[in-house]
């Protein structure tokens, strides 16, 4: 058997891992062959979220949980906790998917979804350090607060009021987050700010509770019908489910499914209640702008900031390493990026800084099924909005691994199979070419405060 990675390794992951409570010494590894009715391979927060929905509904169901590391160790324990009603694809491209009903229906199933995560982490006594303050979308150029007006004008056209969205002039803006050069922003309340880790550690321990077996430490190396095989035994099941998100395009068979896309963080040291007097941020609301190569933030409950961003490469042939969490020039972007936006931060002293794969499908569509006559579902491809969204795939997936047809069975995103992506090397100079393109759009939009198109078209032709 392999020497698994400890407690110490783990730490590093992330500043949520840094923080949160508890071991991360992997639990209760798999040492033999198992059957259950339900077998989910992952436990980041969609395989959480599954067994979480099953146990619940059915006390008596036998839950077998294999994950290669520990529960939060992907994207799930390391994200931007912004818990938030956001769906990787557009209202209008869900409308173009399904009809306009079913894009509202989406849409408003997100809002939902949001609010039950609260619920469940109350019900439950997981202290995820939730904040319900909303999102601040800030508009820091013409062209930027051309986009945020063409966001609330494509709402509006779908029924969403000022209940959901609302444009905010400068003024009001500066109220909410006091960051330089704010010409206007978007709000919405549909947002809360969380500790990632906490959440999924904290789900973990319920489900272990609960009586589902969450074998940590436990790889698996190929999902197949009624089976889930891993070197140290192999789980029989009527049902098996692939959560394994960024990491998937690693199992046998599933190499084009998704691309891994890394997404990088920086966490500063605690500041001043006088600083965070000068910032605003007050109740915490999630924060980010409206450049192309998107970036995002929050106050953490201890006073920091976390803030993130895009723009580490894509790695040739879906590669996932350990090293390409760190990208030290991604880093000092962020570092200025988040100077530029408050400058009353100076030499702010960064403490953590880390990153992670998360999961990109070919059209950007998210989805979640399961194949009736195999047994054999799935959820993911959430690309970068993947914290509440994992909540409702994995009511989805009880529902249907459950014979229940419900209003969430009959949402769009529902038996959506995205297209595989290009073989190499199109999928590594595509990809790549698309980063590219929106970090000079952004560039030029700077420069010149027009709107450019180059960020959008890249978007558009290389993710649908
Ligand atoms: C830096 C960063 C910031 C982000 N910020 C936000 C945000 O603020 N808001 C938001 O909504 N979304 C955000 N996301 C995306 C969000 O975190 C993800 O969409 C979501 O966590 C996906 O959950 P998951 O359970 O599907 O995948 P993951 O959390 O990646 O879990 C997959 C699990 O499967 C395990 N696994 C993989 N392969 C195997 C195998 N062969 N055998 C056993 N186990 C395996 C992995 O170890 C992992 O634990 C961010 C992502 C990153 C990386």
């Amino acid at each position: 058997m392999d020497v698994m990675p400890g407690e110490l390794a783990y730490r590093k992951l992330s500043f949520w891992h840094d923080t949160v409570p508890g071991s991360l010494e992997p639990q209760d590894p798999l040492d033999g062959d198992r059957s259950a009715e339900v077998a989910i391979a992952g436990a980041g927060f969609t395989g959480l979220w599954t067994a979480y929905y099953l146990k619940k509904a059915r006390p008596d169901l036998r839950v077998v949980v294999c994950e290669r590391e520990i529960a939060g160790f992907g994207a799930s324990g390391r994200n931007g906790g912004w818990c938030s009603a956001l769906f990787p694809a557009s209202l209008a491209k869900l409308e173009r998917m399904a009809g306009r009903d079913a894009a509202v229906a989406m849409y408003r199933a997100m809002q939902d979804t949001v609010d039950e995560v609260g619920r469940v982490a109350a019900a439950e006594g997981i202290d995820c350090h939730w904040a319900k303050g909303g999102t601040v979308h800030l508009a820091r150029s013409p062209a930027q607060l051309e986009r945020a007006r063409e966001e609330v004008a494509e709402a509006r056209s779908f029924g969403f009021g000022q209940a959901d969205l609302r444009l905010l002039n400068g003024a009001e803006a500066a109220e909410l987050a006091a960051a330089a050069g704010v010409l206007g922003a978007t709000y919405t309340p549909h947002c809360a700010a969380i500790h990632p880790a906490r959440l999924a550690r904290g789900l973990a321990s319920v489900l272990r509770r609960r009586g589902v077996a969450v074998h940590e430490g436990t790889p698996v190396t190929e999902i197949a019908p009624r089976r889930l095989r891993t070197p140290y035994g192999t789980v029989r099941a009527e049902y098996v489910i692939r959560a394994t998100e960024g990491y998937t395009p690693q199992l046998p068979g599933l190499h084009r499914a998704i691309v891994p896309v890394y997404s990088l963080m920086i966490a500063t040291e605690p500041l001043p209640d006088a600083t965070w007097a000068q910032i605003g941020l007050a109740g915490r609301p999630t924060f980010g702008d409206f450049r192309h190569l998107i970036i995002y933030g929050q106050r953490t409950a201890d006073g920091r900031f976390a803030f993130g961003g895009r723009g580490a490469p894509y790695h040739f042939g879906s590669a996932i390493r350990p090293g390409f969490d760190r990208v030290p020039p991604v880093f000092r972007a962020l570092r200025q990026s988040l100077r530029e936006l408050f400058p009353v931060l100076g030499e702010v002293q960064v403490t953590h800084s880390w990153g992670g794969p998360l999961g990109v499908p070919r059209d950007w569509c998210a989805s979640a099924g399961l194949d009736p006559s195999t047994g054999l579902g799935w959820a993911g491809g959430y690309v970068g909005d993947g914290v509440a969204t994992t909540n409702l795939a994995g009511r989805t997936l009880a529902d249907l691994v459950l014979g229940h047809r419900t209003e969430i069975t009959r949402l769009p995103w529902v038996g959506h199979q995205s297209p595989q992506w290009e073989t190499e090397p199109l999928r590594w100079l595509g990809a790549n070419a698309g980063l590219h393109a929106m970090g000079w759009a952004d560039r030029l939009e700077a420069r010149s405060g027009r709107q450019s198109r180059l960020g959008e078209l890249a978007g558009r032709f290389l993710f649908g």
